[in-house]
C-alpha cells in the first residue's frame, strides 16, 4: 500500500493542525470524515437509492418542506441560483433582486448572464432589507416575476428577515428565490409555511460537509413554470432532476456519493443532539458567544443590531490595523479566520462559526486574537 503517498499529500494540504473559523469550506465533524472512507458503489444501485431517499427525507423534515420537493445535485450552491433563473423566469423576464452585499450581486449577475432583467433593490452595506422597502419596490415594479433574497449575506454578516420578506413577496404574488447557502442548517427555514419557491444551499457551509453537493427545496409552482420554458439547459433542468428523483431516487448525472453519505450522517447526528431546534439553538448560542467576545475586546461589529448572522461575524478593522495582517498572524498560530470580502474587504475581517467548532477552539481563537491585537498595538479603549 502506498500510504506514504497519502501522507505526502496530507503534508501538502494540511501541513499542521488548523482551527477553522472560515466562511466555507469549514471543519467537518469527525464522524463525517470517518464516513468519507467508505468504498464507492454505483449510483444506479439499490443501496444508492436507499441512501438518497434517506438523506432527502431527512432534509425535507429539517426544512419543513412537506409539499416542496427536496433535490440533491452534484454542484456547488450557485448551480441552483442559475437553475432558479433558467427554469422559472421567462426569457427576458424581470426579477427583483435584493442586494445587501456580494452574494446579492452574484444573483443580479446570474439573472443578467441568463438573458433576464434584474431590477435591483439595494441596501447600504451592513443593513438588512426591510419588509416595507420590499413592499414599495414591488408596488413600483409590478411586472417582476420573482424576488431574490440572500438569507445570510456572508460578506457583511447580516441575516435578512426571510419570513417577513417572503410574506410580502407572496402578497404580491411573486415567486420567492432564496440564497440560503450560508444559512441553511443554522437559521430556521420553514419552506412550505413561509411560501418559499426555491431555497438552496451548499454542503460546505452550515452543515459542515465537504464541498460538492448542492441541496434545494423547490415548490410545485416552479416546476409548472419550467414546463413553459423551452430552453432550460441540460445540467440544471429541474424537471429532469425531479424525474430521476421520482423514478429512482437518484440524479441524471453522477452524484457526489461520499458527501451525500456525509449529509445523512450529519442529519442523524442532529437528531441525536436533540433535533432541529436544539441544533439551531447551538448555532445561535455559538454566534452569541463570539459576538460578545469580540465586543469585549472593544471591537465593533459591521452588521446592524437585530440582524446578526448566526454563521459569520464581520468585524471592523481596529484603527490602524489591516484585516489581512490579523488573518496572517492568526494563521501563523494555527488559526484560520476569513478576510474581508467584496466592497468591505479593506475595512473588515470575518470570523466564521460554521461546522465543527469546539469550546476549546473558541478559547484558542480569542486567546490568540488578544495577543495578536496587543502585538499590533491595539489597546482596548
Ligand atoms: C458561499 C456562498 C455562496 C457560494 O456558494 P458556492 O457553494 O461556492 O456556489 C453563495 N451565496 C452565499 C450567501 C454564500 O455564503
Amino acid at each position: 500500500m502506498y500510504l506514504d503517498v497519502v501522507r505526502e499529500v496530507e503534508q501538502l494540504v494540511w501541513p499542521r493542525k488548523m482551527r477553522l473559523f472560515t466562511a466555507g469550506p469549514v471543519a467537518c465533524f469527525p464522524e463525517v470524515l470517518e464516513a468519507m472512507k467508505f468504498q464507492m458503489f454505483s449510483h444506479r444501485s439499490k443501496e444508492y437509492q436507499e441512501l438518497h431517499k434517506d438523506a432527502t427525507l431527512r432534509l425535507k423534515k429539517f426544512l419543513e418542506a412537506d409539499k416542496a420537493t427536496v433535490l440533491l445535485i452534484p454542484s456547488s450552491g450557485t448551480g441552483f441560483m442559475e437553475a432558479s433563473v433558467r427554469n422559472a423566469i421567462s426569457p427576458r423576464g424581470k426579477v427583483l433582486v435584493t442586494v445587501i452585499g456580494e452574494f446579492g450581486n452574484r444573483y443580479k449577475e446570474t439573472v443578467e448572464r441568463n438573458g433576464r432583467v434584474p431590477v435591483v433593490l439595494e441596501e447600504e452595506l451592513g443593513k438588512a432589507v426591510k419588509p416595507e422597502e420590499l413592499d414599495d419596490a414591488l408596488k413600483k415594479n409590478p411586472d417582476v416575476e420573482a424576488v431574490t433574497i440572500t438569507y445570510n449575506e456572508t460578506s457583511t454578516g447580516v441575516l435578512n428577515p426571510l419570513r417577513e420578506l417572503a410574506k410580502v413577496a407572496k402578497e404580491h404574488g411573486k415567486l420567492v428565490f432564496v440564497d440560503a447557502v450560508s444559512a441553511m442548517g443554522a437559521a430556521d427555514i420553514k419552506v412550505d409555511a413561509w411560501g418559499i419557491d426555491l431555497v438552496f444551499a451548499s454542503s460546505q457551509k452550515a452543515f459542515g460537509l465537504p464541498p460538492g453537493l448542492a441541496m434545494a427545496a423547490v415548490s410545485e409552482e416552479v416546476f409548472e413554470r419550467a414546463r413553459k420554458i423551452p430552453e432550460r439547459g441540460l445540467y440544471f433542468d429541474l424537471l429532469e432532476i425531479r424525474e430521476f428523483l421520482e423514478k429512482q431516487w437518484s440524479t441524471p448525472t453522477t452524484p457526489p456519493i461520499s458527501i451525500i453519505i456525509g449529509l445523512d450522517v450529519m442529519l442523524r447526528i442532529i437528531d441525536r443532539m436533540g433535533g432541529k431546534d436544539a441544533w439551531l439553538k447551538m448555532y445561535a448560542e455559538r454566534a452569541e458567544t463570539i459576538r460578545r467576545r469580540v465586543l469585549e475586546f472593544g471591537l465593533e461589529l459591521f452588521a446592524e443590531p437585530g440582524y446578526y448572522s448566526p454563521t459569520i461575524t464581520v468585524v471592523y478593522n481596529p484603527p490602524g490595523i489591516k484585516g489581512p495582517v490579523i488573518y496572517e498572524e492568526l494563521r501563523k498560530r494555527g488559526i484560520e479566520i476569513a478576510k474581508g470580502y467584496g466592497k468591505v474587504r479593506d475595512i473588515t475581517f470575518r470570523i466564521g462559526h460554521m461546522g465543527y467548532i469546539t469550546q476549546e477552539d473558541i478559547e484558542e481563537l480569542f486567546r490568540n486574537l488578544k495577543e495578536v491585537l496587543a502585538s499590533l498595538g491595539f489597546a482596548k479603549r
